[in-house]
């Protein structure tokens, strides 16, 4: 097994994003990693032009160490819904508009899923995919991506979260994501389960990049 590059000092977090900022923030913290985000440097947006959810992590995560000549980690994650053959996917956020309209969104898919008579779970079948990335100024690159699989409900259920949480209901669970406390949703052990999609890939590349302190 090759080894693996340690974050260590400070780290990019290329993300216009302040919930994501936020959140990797809590998540860097024990590991004495101090999280310095894009937009606080000036950095621009690169435009997302890959075809996988990983080929966008890396191309946000390659420019911002080009730009910062630091360390850089950047996410891209989505919605993949089965019976429509993995759409909406890395345009997830771009089926919600320019205005950000999730239940606009949930209920394109929801028109989808009754045109193909998906009434049953089974039938209604998606994951949420989480791609992380660190780049570093010489070219190395690390690199992870987690799943998390549930069904589709109709109607949403639930106002906690963001984006497609509401209507989302992973396996096992009898609540949707819209319905868990943030905790419950993307919690590490010992406090949380790490269900979550960005949960399970982080604890990945904390196992692969990261030291406690
Ligand atoms: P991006 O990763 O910032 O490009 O955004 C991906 C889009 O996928 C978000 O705008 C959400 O619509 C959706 N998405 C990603 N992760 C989640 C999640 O945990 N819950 C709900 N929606 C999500």
């Amino acid at each position: 097994m090759r080894d693996h590059r340690k974050i260590t000092g400070r780290l990019v977090i290329a993300t216009h994003n302040s919930g994501k900022l936020a959140e990797m923030r809590e998540l860097l913290a024990p590991y004495g990693v101090e999280a310095v985000s894009a937009a606080e440097l000036g950095l621009g947006e690169p435009e997302e032009t890959g075809t996988t959810f990983q080929a966008n992590a890396r191309i946000k995560a390659v420019a911002a160490a080009n730009a910062t000549r630091l360390p850089a980690f950047a996410d891209d994650s989505g919605l993949a819904v089965d019976a429509l053959d993995g759409q909406p996917g890395i345009y997830s956020a771009r089926w919600a508009g320019e205005t950000k309209d999730f239940l606009a969104a949930m209920t394109k898919i929801e028109r989808l899923l009754q045109e193909r008579g998906a009434k049953d779970p089974a039938q209604r079948k998606a994951h949420f995919v989480s791609a992380l990335c660190v780049a570093w100024p010489d070219g190395h690159i690390e690199e992870v991506e987690a799943h998390v699989n549930g069904s589709l409900v109709w109607p949403p259920r639930g106002t906690a979260g963001f984006g497609y949480d509401p209507a989302f209901l992973p396996n096992g669970h009898g609540r949707t994501f819209g319905e868990m406390t943030s905790i419950e949703k993307h919690g590490l052990p010992p406090l949380g389960l790490g269900l979550s999609h960005r949960a399970k890939a982080f604890v990945q590349l904390a196992e692969m990049c990261l030291d406690p302190q």
